[in-house]
């Protein structure tokens, strides 16, 4: 189609598995947003509990996300620790499905010793700004007069012959090892109506022919031509590959070569590069071979950002390829980064001004309890009801985190007794095994002059 060399699908999708592993535990229940088909947020579904307004609001941006109409805005999701922002996000994600594109990423992954700040997000953007291309492929159906397979070229290489009897002719194709894989895998043999896909090699075995083209005589030569298949047999068909721009530049950057994109290990890519890849996608815009799909960029902590990449930020935003910008973050005023200037959320205001804000709040014990039976299942624990209470009742004293983290050590401690399911016994036992965040705080007060680089002291002198 172009100079310009595409990925295939499979490996897409690897690559888009690869980027999210990190974070598919603490997740892994939420399925989608949970809303019904008016936007409206369900109680409790797809993994999804409470957070009304949150999620209602989430609806409404993946409802634009969904029309297109919201190409470079930006959303900021504000919240206390644990209220289920990152778990909003993937929730987003998921709903949007596999076609948009959606990366993520965590503020403190823009600082790497491999590239600079502004080189990492723009493959961030890119990694989430979708290029559909659509191609045409000639498929071609017949049925097989004869095939031959070169049995002298070995197992691992094999080539062949195939002649295929069309209603106009017959044609004979020379057959690579992935072909004659296709045939073997489909058992085609001679008299099969079959398809070709002139773009991809693969063979489908669509039948046998009702009126055989050839008869045979006792031997298996064949004797007399009788009639081909009816029907039409060309056709086109429209094949549609989404790969990110980020993947493109990749397989195009002769240093790196594709190889690079299962390595992750991507380094930085020319902007010559990158340039003439645009180039290249508005020219396919233009013969209306390709569109482009803007995807998620999703940037949790993003408090951890500097100025230089919240000003990037802002310029980013302004092309018209601009995916959907997403963070969030936990932080109430604070200090912007590198700089002694406090500013809500330790954003810059003109960044803040764009943002439409979604806030989250603490969780009720009910919601609470909800979301840790769905951990239950997802985790595969079983939990009496009593213990589940006092699980509970841990989840609103410490957070809802410290007490996800509980299941699986307890059912650990279940296992050990040889129980079946979690007991109260087992909560306490991990609840004095394991000090959350309050404790631990409570503890280093009591014993602070035995810990090493303490600076508790002179924290509070100069405060003071
Ligand atoms: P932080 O500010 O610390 O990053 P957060 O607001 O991003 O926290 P999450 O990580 O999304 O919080 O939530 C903590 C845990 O609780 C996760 O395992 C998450 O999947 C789960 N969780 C949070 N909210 C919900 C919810 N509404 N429904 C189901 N599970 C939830």
């Amino acid at each position: 189609m172009s100079d310009i060399k595409l990925t295939n699908q499979t490996s897409t999708a690897e690559v888009r598995e690869l980027t999210r592993l990190e974070r598919i535990g603490a997740h892994s229940h939420i399925r989608g947003l949970g809303l019904d088909d008016t936007l409206e947020p369900r109680d409790v579904s797809m993994g999804m509990v409470g957070q009304q307004a949150a999620r209602r609001a989430t609806g409404v941006v993946y409802k634009m996300i969904q029309e297109g109409k919201i190409s470079g805005r930006a959303i900021l999701l504000a919240g206390r620790p644990g209220t289920g922002k990152t778990a909003i996000a993937m929730g987003l994600a998921q709903a949007l499905g596999e076609d948009t594109p959606f990366t993520t990423i965590a503020g403190s992954e823009i600082f790497s010793l491999e590239m600079s700040k502004t080189e990492a997000l723009t493959q961030a953007f890119r990694r989430s700004i979708g290029v559909r291309i659509m191609e045409e492929t000639e498929i071609i159906e017949g049925e097989v007069v004869e095939i031959q397979i070169d049995s002298a070229s070995g197992t691992s290489d094999k080539s062949g012959r195939l002649t295929l009897c069309t209603t106009e002719m017959e044609t004979v194709y020379d057959l690579g090892s992935k072909m004659i894989e296709s045939l073997t895998k489909e058992g085609v043999t001679a008299g099969d109506v079959v398809s070709i896909d002139k773009a991809s090699g693969r063979i489908m075995k669509l039948g046998r022919s009702f009126t055989r083209s050839r008869d045979y005589d006792a031997t298996g030569a064949q004797t007399r031509f009788v009639q081909c298949p009816e029907g039409e047999l060309q056709k086109r068909k429209e094949v549609v590959h989404v790969v990110s721009l980020h993947e493109i530049d990749v397989i195009n950057s002769r240093q790196q070569g594709f190889l690079a994109l299962f390595a992750g290990d991507t380094g930085e890519i020319k902007s010559e590069v990158r340039d003439q890849i645009d180039g290249k996608v508005a020219e396919w815009r233009e013969e209306g071979k390709a569109t482009i799909v803007p995807g998620v960029l999703f940037i949790d902590e993003v408090h951890m950002l500097d100025m230089e990449c919240f000003s990037w930020l802002n310029r980013a935003l302004e092309s018209d390829m601009a995916p959907v910008l997403v963070i969030a973050t936990n932080r109430g005023i604070a200090k912007i980064r590198g700089t002694n200037y406090k500013s809500p959320h330790g954003i810059p205001i003109d960044l803040l001004d764009r943002l439409m804000i979604i806030s989250t709040s603490p969780y009720s014990e009910a919601e609470t309890k909800k979301i840790l039976v769905i951990r239950c299942e997802e985790e595969d624990v079983e939990m009496a009801d009593d213990a589940l209470d006092l699980l509970t009742r841990i989840a609103m004293e410490t957070s809802l985190r410290y007490a996800i983290h509980m299941i699986i050590a307890a059912s650990l401690c279940a296992t050990k007794r040889k129980a079946g399911e979690v007991e109260i016994e087992d909560i306490k036992r991990v609840y004095s095994l394991f000090v959350d965040v309050k404790r631990s705080t409570q503890f280093l007060m009591e014993y602070q002059k035995e810990f090493m680089f303490n600076e508790l002291d002179r924290g509070s002198e100069s405060e003071e």
